[in-house]
């Protein structure tokens, strides 16, 4: 851990949610959610669409109260303080540039609000444009004549300027193609550093939350049901669903049988670790990130070993995905060329060891 992120553990929470909920009707599109939020932190809420995040973030900015629980923002409670007397916390809206108006213009709106002195506007508003990575010269241009990204970058260099001490992102990047939103997702983590803000940001691409992300919380139907740093999340899923959201798995269905496990398919006794939380437990799914998978040539060459037949190769460049049919199912074996040793229609071993699977309640 670095010296920032111990930093950031010790001091105590920015904002404060304590059994947070929010239903419409008798439907809970939040339940009861406990999180600390950290100064400084970039903290990330993943989930699929309809989870419950964007309520999330509509509470946490003021534009929605919670029907239980509480919020507080530096041990204030702050449940039913609307969004414009918070200060504070601001969401990030890209749509939202006067377009009329020139790039120095929007950048300088907040600075001009609270009357300051326009030579001081203006150098602010210059500082935040090297901030976003866009050239001087843009301070003058129209910024309906700006490309979209950059409109992005001038939407943020206001968003700056106000000063805030949360900012609020929304899914920003979704509307953005592919190598834009790459680049922009590197910025975002950059312009964090540099600005010493908290972020709290929503997507529902795992990939961008773990480029930019300190921490990462995921939400299923409206719970958060882990919340760790993205190397966290990564190898240690809480649960099913967090494993598959973190990318393609293969997955196993493991079962108790006279004090051993069995996976269908496996003809030995299944070699597994279970996690102390699990020592009761009579079923357990077994999580194989298909990177740990390899062609075997004897049943030992592996802790758990199945026999299938390669169904599909695909190369992703220095690496080939391979799909293995084991009866009914397929699962998935990523290899360097090195290893890559086996060809579609082959009869195959495949294997991995009791360490590099994890297991999570099924
Ligand atoms: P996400 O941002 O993760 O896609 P949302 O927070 O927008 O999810 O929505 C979560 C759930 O709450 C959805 O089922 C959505 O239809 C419902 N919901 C959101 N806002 C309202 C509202 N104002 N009235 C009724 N249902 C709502
Ligand atoms: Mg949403």
């Amino acid at each position: 851990m670095t010296a920032t992120a111990l930093a950031q553990t010790n001091s105590p929470p920015i904002l404060q949610l304590v059994g947070v909920r929010k239903t419409f009707g008798d439907f809970a599109a939040v339940e009861r959610i406990d999180l600390d939020i950290r100064e400084g932190e970039f903290l990330t809420v993943v989930g699929p669409s309809g989870s419950g995040k964007t309520t999330l973030l509509r509470m946490l900015a003021g534009m929605e109260q919670p029907s239980q629980g509480e919020i507080t923002l530096r041990g204030r409670r702050i449940n039913d303080v609307p969004s414009n007397r918070r200060p504070t916390c601001l969401v990030f809206q890209s749509l939202a540039l006067f377009p009329h108006k020139t790039v120095g213009e929007n950048i300088e709106f907040p600075l001009k609000v609270r009357k300051v002195a326009p030579a001081d506007r203006k150098a602010r508003a210059i500082e935040l444009l090297r901030m976003v990575r866009l050239p001087e010269s843009y301070y003058g241009k129209n910024v309906m004549k700006c490309s979209g990204g950059e409109r992005q970058r001038v939407a943020l260099a206001r968003a700056l300027a106000y000063d805030p001490e949360v900012l609020f992102f929304d899914e920003p990047l979704s509307a953005l193609d592919y190598k834009l939103r790459k680049a922009m997702e590197k910025e975002l983590k950059d312009l964090h550093r540099e600005s010493g803000k908290t972020f709290i940001y929503i997507t529902h691409s795992l990939e961008e939350a773990m480029v930019m992300s300190d921490r990462i919380g995921v939400m299923q139907a409206g719970r958060l049901v882990q919340v760790g740093t993205p190397e966290e999340i990564y190898t240690r899923p809480s649960t099913k669903f967090v494993s598959e959201f973190m990318g393609e798995v293969n997955v196993f269905e493991a079962a108790r049988a006279g004090g051993l496990w069995r996976i269908d398919g496996l003809a030995a006794p299944a070699k597994i670790t279970l996690p102390p939380s699990m020592s009761g437990a009579a079923k357990a799914a077994i999580v194989v990130r298909p990177e740990f998978m390899r062609f075997v040539d004897t049943p030992d060459g592996a802790d758990n070993c199945l026999s299938g037949v390669v169904f599909n190769e695909y190369s992703l460049g220095s690496r080939i995905q391979y799909q293995v049919r084991v009866g009914a199912r397929t699962f998935l074996l990523e290899l360097s060329r090195a290893n890559a040793r086996r060809t579609q229609g082959d009869t195959a071993l495949i294997g991995w060891n009791a360490a590099d699977a994890i297991v999570v309640e099924p």
